[in-house]
């Protein structure tokens, strides 16, 4: 039985909602002292329940990241994983008829939030015996589709930042994971379409998406493998979804 002070630490940004906040509750099952950063604070603390601990973060904002990895050190010696998965996708427009503010949000939450995590926790991850930097990927980090190109580059950008950080830490015993998902049923839809419910039903109409647990849980596998195992990119899609746009739908 792990004790307090053997507990491996799990960070998870983005846990008030979603594959994060089902992340956080499998590793917290599992055994991890779970740390969530997320700006509804008061929705992940109900969802992290009273083991865990719900900080406030903003991963746009360099000051809220900042703080937030302060208070991580203030309350541990280190960190064991991190779970860079706050991001998410907005608008679905052709390049010609592009929203600039979708675009700089998509950039700043899934791009520039993922490298003030990760760069504000190496430390704390260096600190560990063996450190664990997964970062939510998607199959868009590698397919592309019409309408997808704000989205698609970012996650393309998290596909190259996640390579690279494996090149610059060989050496270190620190792994790096991308979790590439397809169809994942949460709220990323509802934000997607700013908040229209239709067109985001739609996405889901016709098979059976993946739940936010299935992907928790080949995270909780991917976090769980011996020190010396790296899995490096695991793609988890619905059996109804060959590609981001070829999805067998079935009308009733
Ligand atoms: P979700 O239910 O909308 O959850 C998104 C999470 O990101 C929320 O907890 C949200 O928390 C957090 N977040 C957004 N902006 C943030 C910010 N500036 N600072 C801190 N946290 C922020 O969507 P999800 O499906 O679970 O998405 C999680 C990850 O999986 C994303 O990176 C997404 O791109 C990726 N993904 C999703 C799918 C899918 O089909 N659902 C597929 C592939 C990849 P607050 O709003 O409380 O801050």
């Amino acid at each position: 039985m792990a004790t307090s002070r053997t507990r491996r630490v799990a960070v998870v940004t983005g846990a008030s909602s979603g594959i994060g906040s089902a992340t956080a509750k499998a590793l917290a099952r599992n055994g991890f002292r779970v740390v969530g950063g997320a700006r509804r604070v008061e929705r992940m603390r109900k969802a992290l329940g009273e083991g865990g601990v719900a900080l406030e973060l903003d991963v746009t904002r360099r000051e809220s990241v900042d703080a937030f990895v302060e208070e991580l050190g203030r309350r541990f010696r280190h960190i064991d994983v991190l779970v860079n998965n706050a991001g998410g996708a907005l608008g679905l427009t052709p390049v010609d008829q592009s929203n600039d503010d979708d675009w700089i949000t998509m950039w700043e939450t899934n791009v520039l939030g993922l490298m003030y995590m990760t760069r504000g926790c190496l430390p704390l991850l260096r600190r560990a015996r063996h450190g664990h930097i997964v970062n939510l990927g998607s199959i868009a980090g590698f397919e592309t589709y019409k309408g997808g190109a704000g989205y698609t580059a970012v996650k393309h950008a998290v596909r190259a930042i996640s390579r690279t950080l494996r090149l610059e830490l060989n050496g270190e015993p620190i792994r790096v994971t991308e979790i590439a998902p397809g169809l994942v049923e949460t709220d990323f839809s509802m934000v997607r379409f700013h908040g229209d419910r239709q067109a985001a039903k739609a996405v889901y109409a016709g098979l059976k998406p993946l739940t936010a647990d299935d992907i928790a849980d080949c995270i909780l596998f991917a976090v769980t493998r011996p020190p010396h195992v790296d899995i490096d990119e695991m793609v988890i899609r619905p059996v109804a979804q060959a590609t981001s746009y070829q999805v067998a739908r079935k009308t009733t």
